[in-house]
């Protein structure tokens, strides 16, 4: 009797849809509220630095290129967020999202996880200056 019990079971789940997902072919969308990749946007931010205080893993650099010309660069080291969503919270300015849709941030280097935020022409200020000589970051 458990023989024909056997065979029924694995007749049946031979024409199961199978209960795990093909992922990462198949997906299930993410929910709004889900707290992922961090995305800075320079329009409206005002440099007062909030972001950088109330962030409790350090993981933004906030740099002033020109206070009183808003120019501004945002750096964010998503390896040590932990998606608190405090930043975000924080802005008065709504310059800070938590994208939904980017969570996948496995990586086999750190390199990848500092990201910098800015206007081009402030990256590239930036970036010249740190060749030069040390740039120091505000917060
Ligand atoms: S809290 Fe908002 S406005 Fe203030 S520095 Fe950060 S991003 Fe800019
Ligand atoms: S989400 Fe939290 S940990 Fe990540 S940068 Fe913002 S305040 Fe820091």
């Amino acid at each position: 009797m458990k023989k024909i019990g056997m065979l029924v079971d694995l007749v049946e789940s031979a024409f199961r849809r199978p209960v795990t997902e093909i992922y990462p072919l198949e997906r299930r969308p993410t929910v709004e509220q889900f707290r992922g990749l961090l995305h800075w946007n320079p329009e409206g931010c005002t440099g007062c630095g909030l972001c950088v205080k109330d962030c409790p893993a350090e993981a933004i650099d906030f740099i002033t290129i020109d206070k009183a010309a808003k120019r501004f660069v945002f750096r964010y080291y998503a390896d040590r967020c932990t998606f608190c969503g405090q930043c975000a919270y924080n802005c008065r300015f709504n310059c800070i999202t938590l994208d939904n849709e980017e969570w996948e941030l496995a990586d086999v280097d750190r390199d990848g996880y500092l990201i910098t935020y800015g206007r081009p022409e402030d990256v590239e200020q930036l970036e010249l200056a740190e060749r030069t000589e040390p740039v120091s970051a505000a917060g």
